[in-house]
């Protein structure tokens, strides 16, 4: 099913269809005390760092309702990630083309998958579906409704359906918790978000 899904999706329909998420749902991002300017700060440091294009990105949420928890610090500690909103059962989308390198369960993130992409790591938590192994040990993540298996040490393309919303672990309403690392360091989704947004942007004006 994971195969038919991802074959289904060309390179141009997943870009489009990532931007379009992008520009319906960029806007209440602003609404965290992020200013532009540190965005567009943070956006120079990303690429200078990365040394990348964005435009293989895809935005990771089908039917982004919003932002309800920013990267940072609040009162319960550090949060490492951002929180994104969405109705239960809402397609997760695959940010970056990369290996499943972790699935798995636990009573914060819920059902969680990690997937590598070079340099970067991308966590989803909460998700619907649990994680198994097979007669050989093989470990996989399953969500029968939603027609996704996914295998750690599996490719998975950039927009491909990886997963659904929903409310596995601690958490109070459903929601996509969504981390990122760059080099094993702990970064801003939200930057990274605007940081895309800026570039597609910037590509489709130019025509
Ligand atoms: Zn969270």
């Amino acid at each position: 099913m994971i195969n038919q899904l991802i074959s289904g999706l060309t390179p141009k329909a997943q870009f489009r269809s990532g931007k379009a998420l992008l520009m319906a749902s960029l806007m209440s991002l602003g609404g965290f005390s992020l200013g532009w300017q540190k965005l567009v700060e943070a956006r120079e440091s990303i690429q200078a760092t990365s040394a990348l294009s964005w435009s293989e990105a895809s935005f990771p949420v089908e039917n982004f309702q919003e932002y309800t928890s920013p990267f940072g610090y609040r009162s319960s500690g550090f949060h490492y990630g951002l929180d994104m909103a969405a109705p239960q059962g809402s397609y997760i989308r695959n940010w970056w083309t990369g290996t499943v390198v972790e699935v798995w369960e636990d009573g914060r993130c819920g059902t969680g998958i990690a997937i590598d992409s070079g340099q970067w790591t991308h966590i989803y938590c909460h998700v619907q579906g649990s994680v198994a192994k097979d007669a050989s040990g093989r470990t996989y993540f399953i969500d029968r409704q939603g027609g996704i298996q996914l295998w750690e040490g599996q490719v998975v393309a950039s927009g491909a359906r990886i997963a659904r919303v929903g409310m596995t672990g601690r958490t109070t309403g459903p929601h996509l918790h969504w981390g990122l690392k760059y080099s094993g360091r702990w970064v801003d989704p939200g930057r990274v978000l605007m940081a895309m947004y800026n570039e597609q942007n910037q590509r489709y004006s130019r025509r």
